[in-house]
């Protein structure tokens, strides 16, 4: 019950043919970036994601660190916290773009992962804009209450620690997430709680979530045809994957 890469790919650009091209401001993720030095299965080489950058650009979006209006914004999420962006953020820097970083608490300081000194470098940017992604990347739809609680509060006092700004942002691990987590996570102060599932600025899941298309590995063709909506017809199969009401 799950499309592999190839026929998914197919169905997105297939898609994107009959897509009116209206410039939706969408959010899209990666997990890292890498020159030389890779941290990562899931990291974008850096000629594909200036490449996908340039893409943005020609088609006239604005790179935003919060999207606020629904036609002609994109922003750019990475999730976990690897050392990649770090090593890369001269480049980040040349390209002039905000990213909004998910940093999962636990996992600063150790191997291929940014230390707290490295995320309070990177803090001190004006693009870089860091969020909560859990204190120890657990499956929130499959934990107790009570530690559910703990990973977002955990998380959140010690980002706002490191930052001294307030965390107000979460993301979730491996996407999954239902009811239970959203009202939790609300309650506890994240009033804005990023999904895997594909879509739309305008086309929200529910109040607090917001949807996501990851592009880490999209090519030239593919890249452009989720920029044009091409994979929200998938939708329908990361929610059966990732969201249990
Ligand atoms: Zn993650």
């Amino acid at each position: 019950m799950w499309v592999s890469s190839a026929i998914r790919i197919a169905i997105v650009r297939f898609t994107s043919l009959f897509s009116a091209d209206e410039k939706r401001s969408k959010v899209i993720f990666y997990h890292d970036i890498h020159g030389d030095r890779r941290y990562t299965h899931m990291s974008t080489p850096v000629q594909l994601f200036e490449q996908h950058i340039k893409i943005i650009r020609e088609n006239s979006y604005e790179i935003v660190s919060e999207i606020t209006h629904p036609i002609g914004q994109i922003e750019i999420c990475f999730d976990d916290g690897f050392l990649g962006l770090y090593d890369n953020i001269e480049l980040i820097k040349k390209l002039n773009i905000p990213i909004h970083l998910f940093v999962v608490s636990s996992f600063l300081g150790k191997e291929t992962y940014m230390s707290q000194n490295q995320l309070l470098e990177l803090n001190d940017l004006e693009q870089i804009k860091i969020s909560s992604h859990t204190n120890n990347h657990k499956i929130l739809s499959q934990i107790s209450d009570e530690e559910l609680e703990n990973e977002l509060k955990t998380s959140k006092g010690i980002l706002e620690g490191i930052t001294a700004e307030k965390i107000d942002s979460l993301c979730y691990p491996e996407g999954k997430f239902n009811n239970r987590v959203i009202e939790i996570a609300a309650a506890l102060g994240y009033s804005k709680q990023y999904s895997s599932i594909p879509g739309s600025y305008l086309d929200a899941f529910g109040k607090n979530v917001k949807k996501r298309s990851l592009v880490q590995i999209a090519d030239e063709k593919e890249f452009k045809a989720i920029l044009k909506g091409g994979d929200h017809i998938l939708a329908f199969w990361y929610k059966l994957k990732h969201f249990r009401p």
